[in-house]
Formats: structure tokens, C-alpha cells, sequence
């Protein structure tokens, strides 16, 4: 992408309007664009993190078997009234309108009875079972505080995973394989190390769910961690729990921390509210099994762009920044452009993708911009570097800048 055709553009001020520190630096780097409190909207560069995000998430949903759909964002009132989540004494986040001839209707802020309720209407017998099924769908939630960025909106991307099944050991199975997958998953976004499966409050079926949380000083939660016996315990359920998994209190260390991600086990709640059953091999009608699993994608950008990140701006992983490479072209000598446009195509064609600064601005507002945006490799074409037949590469986690051949060039950013 070449920045004289970005829409976007950086900015130097600060936005007055944001506390949180992922929104001001990922306005100002021209991420995202906020609408209102909470809502916010995601421009190129933004879209291209989230996609690659995204992509992560997706093969390892893939690996485990889940089949990708997408569900509706408009869900009729019944569906829920079945199982009492309709009431907004029991879920306090719904937003909810009217159809012209008065119906009522929610706006999706999750998926698991409608999914309930579809899928039932394919699986049928035992034979049809165990089935997994995952979208990424945007949630609505109407949040009484919404002062965290992206790392809390009132609409937000999610990947919700929905495993069916018809024995509770069989759920069991397939739970501990999804935990695994996450693992993988946060790994492979680079905050795998700081990201604990903890004990939390229960889903319905067992005393507690498992949160992925990840130690973020801007996350709303507070951990109790043990890095050497690599347990996790939320403060909400840290009583109990300590002594269920006999390790004491006092060798626990309270962090700050964010949600990542939540899975839980329905087991045959679900099922048993909403009258869904599958025929046996006796032929006997058995309720379905039923676990959850939910990532927050966008809240997941927020944290990384709140850890991975020093004074000059955003420090994207190689795996999900929106480019791997930066030209910053200085000046417009015919034989610079002429440089420097041969780099952009070659680096296209060789799949890398690239932000090309072809504007006519002053060199030290193309270095900064380099660094705000977070592309992990800035490749420098002036004058000098084209008169010497070399590239001057500096990674964006690097003090001191190199000077290379194109061959080395080459090798350095198809090697990362
Ligand atoms: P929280 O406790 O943070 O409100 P939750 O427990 O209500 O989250 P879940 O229903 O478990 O959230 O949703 C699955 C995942 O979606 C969460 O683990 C989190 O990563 C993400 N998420 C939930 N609410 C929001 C939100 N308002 N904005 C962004 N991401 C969210
Ligand atoms: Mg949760």
C-alpha cells in the first residue's frame, strides 16, 4: 500500500476522548476510528491486524475439527424466553428493539441458543454427533462502562466455538482439546507466555469455567499466580479454589490482568431447557451435551497493542502486523523513485506485504510514522543508499540501523 493512497493519516495529538492507552495509540497510528463510546470502527490497517488475528484463530479452529459459519446479529425473543435469558434482571447487557408490527427482538451479544437451536434441527441421532461449530461474529453488549478501548466494547468482534455432544466424557475430550488449541493460539499471537488458563466462576455444569487471562495492566481482573506451578486463580473465585487445587493463598501473586478468552461447560442444561434431544443407539431420546468457547479478537488487539508497544508507538509481532516492511523513500531523485519502486513491486511479488511512504514530507516525520504504525522492519532509500547500490534495514525492535545488498535484504525478511 503506498501512504499518498492511505486514507488515514497519523496524528500527532493525543485523543482527548480516550483514557485507555491501546485507543489513543492505535487513533493516532490510524487503526481504528472511534464513533462513539465503545463502538469502534477499523480502517485498513486496523482491519488487516484483526484479519491476521483472525487467521491464527481459524486454522487452529480448523485443526480441531470446528466448521466455520456465521449466525444472525437479529434473534427473536422466544428462542431465549426458553431458557430465561430474555430477562434482563438475568443477562444485563442485551440490546433489544422492535420490529414494525410490535415483535420484539435482541441484538446477538452470544450465540449459544440460537445455535442450540439450529443445529437441532440437523442432528438428530447419535450418529450425528459429536459436532463443532465456530464463526466470528460481532457481538453487542450494552456495557455499563466503557472505558478500555478496544479491550471493552459495546460492539466487538468475537470467535465464539460451539462443541455438541453425546456423552459427557466425550465433551470432557474435546474441551481439553480446545483448551490445547487456545494455547497454540496465544502462543502464536506472542503473548502465550503472559497468558495463564485460570479457575473462574463456574458454567453451569461444573464449579468452574476456565478463563485465558493475560497479565495486562490495563485489564479489568485481578489473578492470583503461580508461574513455577503455573496455576492461575481469578480473585473472584480465589477462596474456593486455592483449596480445591491445595496450594495456599500466600504463595500466589495478585496481577492485573484481561480476559482473552472463556470456555465453559453447559453439559445437558441447554438441551434439557430447550427440549433438544438426539435418538440413541436404543433408540432412547438423550439430551445433547453442550460446551462454549469464546475468544474476544478485538479485545485480544487492544491487549497486544497495550503490551507490545514503547514511547516512539506500536511494536506489532511479525505474525499479525498490518505489513512486515516500511520503505521510507527520501526525497524524489528520479533514480531514488525509481529505487524505490522497484523494492515496493519486488517485495508485492515476493508476498511481502509493504507500506511504501511515497510522500513528499520530511524524512524525521517518515521515521516517526514508521515507528507509530509498529511495521517490524523499516527498509530507508535515499540518495546515499542508491549511490552506494545498498539498503539501510532497521528492524522496529532494533536501536542501530544496517546497511545491506538487496540479496541480504531479501534473505533478512523472507527468513522472519
Ligand atoms: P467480561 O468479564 O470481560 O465482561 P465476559 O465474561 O462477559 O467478559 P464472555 O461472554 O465470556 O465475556 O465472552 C467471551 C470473550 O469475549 C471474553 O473472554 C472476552 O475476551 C471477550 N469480550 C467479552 N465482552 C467484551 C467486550 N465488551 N468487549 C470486547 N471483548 C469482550
Ligand atoms: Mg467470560
Amino acid at each position: 500500500m503506498r501512504l499518498t493512497k492511505l486514507f488515514t493519516k497519523t496524528r500527532k495529538e493525543v485523543p482527548a476522548d480516550e483514557a485507555a492507552h491501546n485507543a489513543k495509540l492505535l487513533i493516532q497510528a490510524g487503526f481504528v476510528h472511534k464513533v462513539m463510546a465503545g463502538v469502534y470502527a477499523y480502517t485498513p490497517l486496523g482491519l488487516r491486524v484483526l484479519e491476521n488475528i483472525k487467521q491464527i484463530i481459524r486454522e487452529e479452529m480448523n485443526t480441531i475439527g470446528g466448521q466455520e459459519l456465521i449466525m444472525t446479529s437479529l434473534q427473536p425473543k422466544e428462542l431465549w424466553e426458553r431458557t430465561g435469558r430474555w430477562d434482563d434482571k438475568t443477562v444485563d447487557v442485551w440490546f433489544k428493539s422492535k420490529l414494525q408490527d410490535d415483535t420484539e427482538v435482541g441484538f446477538a451479544w452470544s450465540h449459544e441458543e440460537p445455535i442450540m437451536d439450529m443445529l437441532s434441527e440437523y442432528v438428530v441421532s447419535y450418529k450425528d454427533l459429536p459436532v463443532s461449530v465456530y464463526q466470528f461474529q460481532t457481538k453487542m453488549r450494552n456495557e455499563l462502562r466503557a472505558k478500555s478501548g478496544i479491550m471493552r466494547g459495546r460492539e466487538f468482534l468475537m470467535k465464539d466455538l460451539y462443541s455438541l455432544h453425546a456423552t459427557e466424557e466425550d465433551m470432557n475430550k474435546y474441551y481439553d482439546k480446545v483448551s490445547q488449541a487456545y494455547s497454540r493460539i496465544f502462543d502464536r499471537l506472542g503473548i502465550g507466555d503472559e497468558t495463564f488458563v485460570t479457575f473462574a466462576a463456574g458454567g453451569a455444569f461444573t464449579k468452574y469455567s476456565h478463563e485465558f487471562q493475560t497479565i495486562c495492566d490495563a485489564g479489568e481482573d485481578v489473578l492470583y499466580i503461580s508461574k513455577d506451578k503455573k496455576v492461575a486463580v481469578n480473585e473472584e473465585v480465589l477462596q474456593d479454589a486455592s483449596k480445591e487445587i491445595g496450594i495456599d493463598k500466600s504463595e500466589l501473586t495478585p496481577v492485573k490482568s484481561a480476559e482473552v478468552g472463556n470456555i465453559f461447560k453447559f453439559g445437558t442444561e441447554k438441551a434439557r431447557s430447550m427440549g433438544i434431544t438426539y435418538t440413541d443407539k436404543a433408540g432412547n431420546q438423550q439430551p445433547i451435551y453442550l460446551a462454549s468457547y469464546g475468544i474476544g479478537v478485538t479485545r485480544v488487539m487492544g491487549v497486544i497493542a497495550e503490551k507490545m508497544c514503547d514511547d516512539r508507538g506500536l511494536v506489532w509481532p511479525e505474525n499479525i502486523a498490518p505489513a512486515q516492511v516500511y520503505i521510507a523513500r527520501l526525497g524524489d531523485d528520479e533514480e531514488v523513485v525509481k529505487v524505490a519502486d522497484n523494492l515496493y513491486e519486488e517485495l508485492q511479488k515476493a508476498g511481502i506485504e509493504t507500506l511504501y511512504d511515497d510522500r513528499d514530507v520530511r524524512p524525521g516525520e517518515k521515521f516517526a510514522d514508521a515507528d507509530l504504525i509498529g511495521i517490524p522492519h523499516r527498509v530507508v532509500v535515499s540518495p546515499k543508499t542508491v549511490k552506494e547500490d545498498l539498503f539501510e534495514h532497521k528492524k522496529r525492535t532494533n536501536k542501530d540501523a544496517k546497511l545491506v545488498n538487496k540479496k541480504e535484504l531479501f534473505k533478512t525478511l523472507a527468513c522472519e
